[in-house]
């Protein structure tokens, strides 16, 4: 990936605050891109907690995290903002003033002029299941997520976990894969029920295997598995042929790259002005659970607060020689318009 994307503005974590930040900033016409580690948004809301209730987002009595996440972004669909799931930006670097080059894992380059790091509680990495040795197959044949089904094309493989990740993909990838079989410790899952009974009907059919048991060991050459070794409570052994192996054991939150772009930092949060909520950096700006202010609530809606704010400072960068125009989305015909209502 070489062709460098050029935007107004970049921001970082597909999390419920970035998504509203698309929203604030595209009524004041600026064109965002989003990144997140993630293959999907919602960060906190769809990864920790997407059936659960909450009850504290104005005007809306109950909804669930998912639910949160999908009306976003229905409400931030008139500005097309460009997603890009399942890379991190790791290299964050001032070019211009201000003029940002941001990297991500993958390869891709971003020029923006204002970058909005709403990377809530860092990166979401999942967590290394007790195996002896896995490292030495990490991302040859052993993967913590899935970035594309045809890498996994009549592959053997080997499914671990009991949780969404675990059904879903156990589910999406049987009919891409030469073998699936399903690991699991017990036999109950934390998995939706709908899942769970869509695997047991393919085991019924025999399109599939769910096996009891934990891994043990990997054995293979060249960080390339070729069977893992499982054993059940009683202690007895056994193996499986696999040439990949997807363990889903959950997701721990760490800073990440963020840590390193050079910003100032108190703790683990970045401190920001509340005027604009603006690092120390000018033209980085830092919204929701990533910043720290005097009386900050990690809220969502504050974090919606902030992105409003950010968004008036942001486009004196993005525009420099316009002059901004207050305006309600109510009775402004040129909001409505770009909503595309009007
Ligand atoms: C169990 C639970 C219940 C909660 N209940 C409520 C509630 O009832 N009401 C309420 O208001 N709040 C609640 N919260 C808090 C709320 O979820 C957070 O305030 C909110 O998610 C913060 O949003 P955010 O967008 O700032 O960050 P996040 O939701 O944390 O999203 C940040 C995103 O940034 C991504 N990211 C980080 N670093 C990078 C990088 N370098 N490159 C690419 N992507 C990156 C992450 O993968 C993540 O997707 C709850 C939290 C939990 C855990």
């Amino acid at each position: 990936m070489t062709d460098v994307i050029k935007t107004d503005v970049l921001i970082v974590g597909a999390g419920p605050v970035g998504l509203f930040a698309v929203f604030e900033l595209g009524l004041l016409d600026m064109k965002a891109h989003i990144v997140d580690i993630l293959d999907r948004a919602g960060g906190q809301c769809a990864e920790l907690y997407p059936e659960k209730p909450i009850y504290d987002i104005p005007a809306i009595p109950v909804i669930s995290g998912q639910d949160l996440t999908e009306a976003l972004i229905e409400q931030i669909k008139p500005f097309g903002p460009v997603m890009h799931y399942g890379e991190m930006i790791e290299h964050l670097e001032r070019i211009g003033d201000p003029l940002f080059r941001a990297t991500t894992d993958r390869g891709r380059v971003f020029e923006a002029k204002v970058v909005v790091i709403a990377a809530g509680g860092g990166s979401f990495q999942p967590k290394r299941p007790p195996i002896e040795g896995i490292e030495a197959f990490e991302t040859k044949s052993v993967h913590y997520a899935v970035r594309r089904m045809e890498d996994f094309r009549g592959k053997k493989i080997l499914i671990i976990g009991g949780g969404d990740s675990a059904l879903d993909w156990t589910l999406n990838l049987a009919p891409v894969a030469s073998h699936v079989t399903l690991l699991h410790r017990r036999a109950a899952f934390r998995a939706a029920p709908d899942s769970v009974n869509k695997m047991q009907a393919m085991v019924a059919e025999g399109k599939m295997d769910f096996v009891l048991g934990t891994v043990t060991t990997l054995e293979g050459d060249a960080g390339q598995v070729s069977t893992a070794h499982a054993k059940r409570d009683d202690g007895s052994t056994f193996a499986i042929a696999c040439d990949a192996v997807l363990p889903f054991f959950g997701l721990t939150m760490k800073l990440g790259p963020v840590a390193n772009w050079g910003l100032e930092f108190k703790g683990q949060l970045i401190p920001v002005d509340t005027e604009a909520f603006e690092t120390n950096i000018p033209g980085i700006f830092a919204i929701g659970d990533i910043n720290t202010y005097p009386g900050k609530l990690k809220l969502i809606l504050s974090g919606f607060h902030e992105a409003a704010l950010m968004s008036q400072k942001a486009y004196r960068y993005v525009f420099p020689d316009k002059r901004l125009v207050f305006q309600y989305t109510t009775s402004s015909t040129s909001l409505q318009k770009k909503l595309g209502v009007a």
